[in-house]
């Protein structure tokens, strides 16, 4: 077959490889995702969408769909967990944030964003998803590029995307720059029925508790029919994976001292998910010969800015774009992709690993942090995220 006849292959369905799957589809390019799991499916609990995104959606139809599940907090606010201050209250729900950036800010859980995507991918018939596809390398053949994927076969394709995570194969393979960096700090969530949920602590806002090396962050979810838990903590304790159980004694002990209604939210729950917190640093050369990478597999980044889907989904959409303005040219348009897309996303990168200092201040770091922020506008922290919630031109 002829490289152009060949699909291009997207390795890694998750939030990115199946918004890649959707953006160069809508191009009329053929996909096919290969995805290691034995289902398409998402773990985890809930993530916040800066409007940056619902421009994405908007741009991939599917902003309906996500509309069905997401709820739209009336604001974001920060409180220190000691002395339980409100630090600062942004009114992400309100007509003129809305007016601004033109889209609303959400938050929504991991399985009904990934499945808004899954279900726009399922109806293309541009789209072919493989499930039980663990790929182990690629061999870049001058004229397509082939994978190999574990019990032997392999599948040939005009282009590679590699989508596959914070653990990239294709990155380990493009780059070879070594394991991820582990911050330090760990995430356990949870996501609880909002009947369990005492009324005095629900409340339509995401908010932040910033403790001392620890944070609390809730909100609802799935139109408020549940309620998400994250706590961060800084520990040494190591494991690799999204999938193991953490250990609330531990958790009690770092959370010590803490405000009443904070150790509420932490009695809550008994089973929480544990997850490792890793990034890398900022890196150019996402792509080599017919393969590219995208999502937390080019950037990964601390969640700290809740942002990760987002820039993933981003990428998606500029790859598709500079795909088909290239008309075959994919040497450029991966260029331009990259060109379009670096500086931004190491921004967040960088930017994230900030705020996760000013979440966890101690001392003056924190005293410092509580008189800024209680000084500070919301306009001000409004104006402060523009270049973030704006968006890419598409
Ligand atoms: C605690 C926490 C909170 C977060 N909160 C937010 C938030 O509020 N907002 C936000 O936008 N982002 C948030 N994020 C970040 C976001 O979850 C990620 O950035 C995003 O999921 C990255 O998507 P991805 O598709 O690039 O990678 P992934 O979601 O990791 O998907 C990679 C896929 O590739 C598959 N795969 C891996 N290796 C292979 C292989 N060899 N062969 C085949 N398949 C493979 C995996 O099984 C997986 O399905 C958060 C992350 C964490 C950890």
């Amino acid at each position: 077959m002829a490289a152009k006849d060949l699909p291009i292959l997207v390795v890694g369905g998750g939030i990115g490889g199946l918004a890649a799957a959707l953006a160069l589809a809508r191009k009329g390019r053929a996909v096919h995702v290969l995805e290691q799991a034995a289902t398409f499916a998402e773990v985890g609990a809930g993530i916040q969408l800066g409007p940056n995104v619902f421009k994405m959606f908007d741009y991939l139809g599917l902003t309906e769909a996500i509309d069905q599940t997401a709820v739209y907090p009336e604001n974001l606010v920060m409180r220190d967990a000691l002395s339980g201050e409100e630090l600062i209250r942004v009114p992400v729900g309100s007509a003129a944030f809305r007016a601004r950036f033109k889209f609303p800010y959400g938050v929504i859980h991991r399985a009904d964003i990934h499945g808004a995507f899954l279900d726009a991918c399922r109806k293309s018939p541009l789209v072919k998803l493989s499930a039980s596809q663990k790929v182990l390398g690629y061999e870049d053949k001058g004229d397509r590029v082939v994978v190999n994927i574990e019990g032997g076969a392999a599948q040939e394709g005009e282009l590679l995307v590699g989508a596959d995570g914070l653990w990239s194969q294709v990155r380990a393979q493009l780059v070879g720059d070594g394991k991820p960096r582990v911050s330090g700090h760990i995430a356990y969530r949870a996501v609880i029925p909002t009947p369990q949920v005492p009324e005095h602590l629900r409340q339509n806002n995401v908010v932040l508790w910033g403790g001392p090396k620890t944070h609390l962050v809730h909100y609802p979810l799935r139109r408020g029919e549940v309620y998400n838990l994250v706590v961060v903590f800084h520990s040494s304790r190591y494991e690799e994976g999204w999938d193991t159980y953490g250990d609330p004694e531990e958790l009690h002990e770092r959370f010590k001292g803490q405000r009443p209604e904070v150790l509420e939210y932490l009695a809550m729950v008994n089973a929480w998910k544990m997850w490792v917190l890793c990034d890398r640093e900022p890196i150019k050369g996402w792509s080599k010969g017919r393969v590219v990478l995208l999502g937390d597999a080019a950037h990964p980044m601390l969640q700290y800015l809740a942002q990760g889907a987002c820039m993933a989904t981003e990428d998606a959409v500029v790859l598709a774009n500079k795909l088909e303005a290239a008309k075959g040219d994919y040497a450029t348009a991966f260029q331009t992709y990259e060109q379009e897309r670096y500086l931004r996303t190491a921004r967040v990168q960088l930017t994230a690993r900030f705020y996760g200092e000013v979440y966890h201040a101690t001392g003056v770091k924190r005293d410092l942090r509580n008189s800024l922020l209680k000084n500070a506008s919301p306009e001000g922290a409004i104006n402060g995220a523009d270049w973030l919630y704006s968006g890419v031109a598409v």
